[in-house]
């Protein structure tokens, strides 16, 4: 394969002119990390200085580190929401920042079960475009040849809406796909990508799909990289090839368009596109309708050099599927970015997915780092974090958040000159996860609480749960183990009140789950697995005889060790799955 890992550090020794820019704006950005860092605080405190955030905690124009840091709290989403929601319901004056608001970005993040809403100005489109416009240029430094052909990329829109005072609320790519830093883009070679704009910008799931695995199918000797923003999204289209490969065969064969792709502007590019081709359908269908699926994405898109994904964090749980369908193709995770704030890239894409290391570029916004489970409350700027520590990412950005705890969890565990690397450790909080979900300890006892009332009159409860993000199967799906107290056998729960309490449970759980359930098909119907009387007391014997204190043992929430879910699935004595969807629309539910 044509994929060398070995180049030399630093960036640029064997960058061709076209790259040299952006790698030497890496190579500076990096050398210079304190002085960018100074320089960006400055420019955020002084443009904003007179906004009626600032100026609540007295800041008087400063726009040193140490007034900043002693005058303005660290804060989370809940204690901005009032603000928030004073935008979001129209007023226009300048609260966190000094240029207008030009929309929310709605956050996979939620708060009380919605999403929440990220403002942000129109100059943060020219940021983010920035950080991907050095993704290449690295990449080229390690898998030449990539201007040679196209890169096929299942990229989705969500639905938009608008809140009360008529911002629009959408997610940050459902944003930047629909700008014109992206619509208008200028050719690349070493961006062309084998989906159009007009299957990107299907809002209808299923059509965009569709019209997007088309092309890929039809380009499939150009395509050079397979990817999509997460693994999950990935494994979504390898899953929907399983299911819908013979009315693709069909299309391909005779130039045609399913009917189900109604959407007019998709329907119109491509009949550019489609064109009679019965030996690609017959190669098709013989791949397709072979048993075994193994090394899948080579075996269609042979001159695939990576995957495009990212892996790290909660999608980790996807990599040996990733490998079992690609044969083991290289895994490249090449940015961490948030709706909040793009953050960096990975200097070494086609490092190991365990050895990623994202190095926050410092131009980006003011980033401050709390020492993870320490006592003391002292914040760390980003060129004093040390190797080995672990630290919670606080940002300040453009947009006007100020010390805004993102809630990831990051690892030092490197350098690039001056700039510190970071592993992803993990994401506070969140239990379970399929893919953009999060689920959180607080939400999934919600859940619980609201399905039980279900079995309330037949004088049943719940006395323990746990919990398992199942991935094994596409789309992945929650599995919540339940031991019961049946107080009257005569009169148990049914198997259809059990169903009914699946379906509670995902009633129960936030908008970005329902969503993905509902509009994404990405997450699967959830499932109740009721095990025997005295499986939790096995479960913390189990885990008192490998050491742990009975005094303080705590059933876990959401499991994930082999023996343990092992032991719980032989103990299982009914499974019950959610028997529709639960309720989903766009709009925000209060
Ligand atoms: P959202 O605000 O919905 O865009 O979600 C942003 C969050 O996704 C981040 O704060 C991280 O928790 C997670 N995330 C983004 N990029 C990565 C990455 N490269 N690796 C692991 N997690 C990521």
């Amino acid at each position: 394969m044509a994929v060398d890992s070995t180049l030399p550090t630093p960036l640029g020794v064997l960058a061709s002119d076209k790259n040299a820019k952006a790698l030497q704006f890496i190579e500076e950005m990096t050398k210079n990390v304190n002085s960018v860092q100074q320089r960006v605080l400055r420019e955020i405190l002084s443009r904003n200085a007179d906004t009626e955030y600032l100026k609540r905690f007295n800041l008087n124009g400063a726009t040193d580190r140490e007034t900043f840091k002693s005058r303005i709290p660290v804060v989370t989403y809940e204690n901005l929401q009032p603000d928030i929601q004073r935008i979001a319901n129209g007023d226009k004056s300048p609260i966190f920042s000094a240029h207008p608001i030009s929309e929310f970005l709605t956050s996979s993040g939620t708060s009380a079960g919605e999403r929440k809403l990220m403002p942000t100005i129109h100059e943060e489109l020219d940021r983010r475009q920035l950080l991907y416009s050095l993704l290449m240029p690295v990449m080229n430094l390690y898998v030449p040849g990539l201007d040679k052909g196209n890169g096929l990329y299942f990229l989705f829109v969500k639905a938009s809406t608008k809140t009360p005072g008529g911002l629009l609320a959408r997610p940050v790519l459902t944003s930047y796909y629909n700008s014109d830093h992206f619509k208008t883009r200028p050719y690349d070679p070493f961006n062309v990508y084998t989906s159009p704009n007009e299957a990107i910008l299907c809002i209808d799931s299923f059509q965009s799909m569709y019209a997007q695995m088309l092309c890929g199918l039809i380009m499939r000797d150009e395509v050079l990289r397979v990817g999509a923003v997460f693994a999950s999204g990935l494994l979504r289209a390898i899953h929907f090839l399983q299911i819908n490969w013979k009315e693709l065969a069909h299309d391909i064969a005779n130039g045609t368009l399913n009917p189900k792709v109604t959407d007019a502007s998709v329907r119109e590019c491509m009949k550019k596109i489609m064109k009679p081709n019965p030996e690609l359908a017959e190669f098709i269908t013989r791949e397709c309708s072979k048993e075994d699926w193994e090394r899948i994405i080579v075996r269609i898109w042979p001159n695939t050099k990576y995957l495009d994904v990212i892996v790290t964090g909660a999608m980790a749980q996807y990599i040996p599927t990733l490998e079992y369908y690609s044969g083991g193709l290289p895994m490249a995770c090449t940015m961490y970015a948030s709706s909040e704030c793009y953050f960096g890239l990975n200097l070494n894409p086609m490092c190991k997915p365990s050895e990623v290391a994202y190095t926050i570029m410092p131009n980006m916004a003011y980033f401050e780092f709390l020492p993870h489970e320490s006592s003391a409350s002292c914040f760390v700027d980003l060129a004093d974090v040390e190797i080995g520590k672990e630290y919670e990412l606080i940002i300040t950005t453009y947009a006007g958040l100020c010390r805004y705890r993102v809630g990831d969890i990051l690892r030092v565990t490197g350098f690039h000159n001056l700039a510190p690397q970071f592993r992803f450790v993990r994401r506070k909080n969140v239990l379970l996860s399929i893919e953009s979900d999060k689920t959180d300890e607080a939400e999934l006892q919600n859940a619980i609480e609201s399905a039980s009332l279900l079995l309330k009159e037949f004088n049943t409860s719940v006395v323990e749960y746990t919990s398992y993000a199942d991935t094994k199967q596409i789309p992945g799906h929650y599995v919540i183990y339940w031991e019961l107290l049946v107080k009257d056998s005569v009169n148990a729960p049914t198997d259809d009140v059990l169903n009914q309490c699946c379906l509670q449970m995902e009633e129960s759980l936030n908008s970005v789950y329902r969503q993905s359930r509902v509009a994404d098909n990405s997450i699967g119907p959830l499932e109740i697995r009721v095990v025997q009387n005295g499986t939790f007391e096995e479960l913390m014997d189990y885990a008192i005889s490998r050491g742990a204190s009975i005094n303080q043992y705590k059933v876990p929430r959401c499991i994930s060790f082999t023996p343990i879910m092992e032991l719980l699935d032989s103990r299982v004595v009914s499974k019950h799955f959610s028997p529709c969807l639960p309720h989903w629309t766009p709009e925000r539910r209060g």
